[in-house]
């Protein structure tokens, strides 16, 4: 990461109290500091250049432990889509509707797919291949990554 993009500047128990209820560890706090920033970050290999997500501190691909959270534009297509009619309680969850969540392959980021829910759209819009991109709502008061449709489904 470029020294003009480097991340907020908070520290580990900060971190963990600005997301209550996410899992932070010390392999994914970079991420989560990006999100403060609302940029999306995935780990790439500067060994090998590999792409990995979830985020490990070594790379799954060459074992180089030389693993950056690297920014990407979050742009991509869905491989996944499933429409939960119950699960936990979360804000702004509603499971009436039901609540879309999808895998995104991501455009950037070869070889690694994104989870999380699709905003402004109607659920019978929302299929596996649809174009989507990047953007961004508020959960529990912390910055979240989720999608939007953009464009024509790929058939
Ligand atoms: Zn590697």
């Amino acid at each position: 990461m470029a020294p003009e993009q480097a991340l907020p500047d908070v520290d580990d128990s900060e971190l963990v109290l600005r997301f209550p209820g996410e899992p932070i560890t010390h392999d994914n706090k970079a991420q989560y500091r990006g999100r403060l920033q609302r940029r999306l970050l995935i780990n790439r290999c500067t060994a090998c250049g590999a792409w990995h997500h979830p985020p490990k501190p070594v790379c799954p691909q060459c074992w180089s432990s030389a693993v950056e959270a690297t920014e990407v534009s979050g742009s991509g297509v869905i491989h996944l889509a499933v429409f939960l009619h119950q699960g936990p309680p979360a804000e702004g969850v509603d499971y009436s509707t039901p609540y879309p969540v999808v895998a995104v392959d991501l455009d950037d980021a070869p070889g690694t797919r994104f989870t999380s829910t699709v905003i402004g759209a109607d659920n019978n819009d929302i299929a596996i291949g649809q174009r989507v991109r990047l953007d961004w709502t508020t959960r529990a008061g912390s910055p979240m990554p989720v999608f939007r449709l953009d464009g024509e489904v790929k058939k």
